[in-house]
């Protein structure tokens, strides 16, 4: 079951393509990990420095800088910044290279980013760019900083803004999570009025909705990889054994 691999992991790393993204798309189910000794990260490609009507991005990107880390804190994870630039993310190999050095570096059994069909290209984006760092991290040939390394599941969160055909194939637990997760997006000026969208509202729903069909009080929504992509540029499968009986 995905859920018993998702906490079992010791490492899961979370790519979001603009901070509040990954919060949203597994910060119950991190706020859960963390709990239970996994160490998460959540990787901000961008900081989304280009969402306030009145600030300048620099100071955008400060404010959310400083959200983004008393978010993690309060989920009891790490946060890191890519550094990319808000609305212009480059879905080209050399990015997907700073992905695979962080996925190297990490070492994450279990990777979740954004589903591709979004309208949003920063989200369309970080998501060619995460399974492409998949792609180069598990390339033994390829030499980098550290050694080669392939997670064992990739998944796709449930976000808003990436709903064209988003499957919820696979329901995780997330009710330990939920109060922390609550507090951690309230860091945030982003859920506490600033956008015309009701955050909040939206993905307590959200989750709830989701805890209803999960027999849980809440849980969250994933899709997985294919089966192709997995056997061919994941190699997640373990080697099966040749002939039966042994
Ligand atoms: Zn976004």
């Amino acid at each position: 079951m995905i859920e018993d691999k998702v906490y079992a992991a010791r490492s899961i790393l979370v790519v979001g393509a603009h901070a509040f993204d990954a919060e949203v798309i597994a910060g119950p189910l991190a706020a859960v990990a963390a709990a239970r000794g996994a160490a998460v990260t959540f990787l901000h490609l961008s900081m989304g420095e280009q969402g306030h009507p009145c600030l300048i991005p620099e100071h955008y990107c400060a404010q959310k800088e400083e959200e983004a880390g008393r978010a993690a804190a309060r989920l009891g994870i790490a946060s890191r910044n890519l550094g990319l630039r808000d609305a212009f993310l480059p879905a080209d190999d050399e990015t997907a290279l700073k992905l695979c050095d962080v996925i190297r570096e990490l070492r994450p059994e279990v990777v979740i980013t954004h589903w591709h069909g979004s309208w949003h290209k920063d989200h369309r984006a970080a998501a060619h760019l995460t399974q492409t760092g998949i792609f180069f991290s598990a390339l033994p040939t390829l030499k980098r900083g550290h050694a080669a390394h392939t997670p064992q599941l990739l998944l796709f969160g449930e976000n808003w803004e990436d709903d064209e055909g988003f499957k919820p194939e696979h329901l995780v637990d997330v009710s330990d999570g939920f109060g922390a997760w609550a507090e951690a997006v309230r860091e945030y000026e982003l859920a506490r009025g600033l956008s015309s969208f009701p955050y909040v509202d939206y993905y307590s729903a959200l989750y709830r909705l989701r805890g209803c069909l999960r027999g849980t009080q809440y849980a969250q929504a994933f899709a997985a990889a294919s089966h192709s992509w997995n056997a061919g540029s994941g190699l997640f499968a373990p080697p099966v054994r040749q002939g039966l009986g042994r």
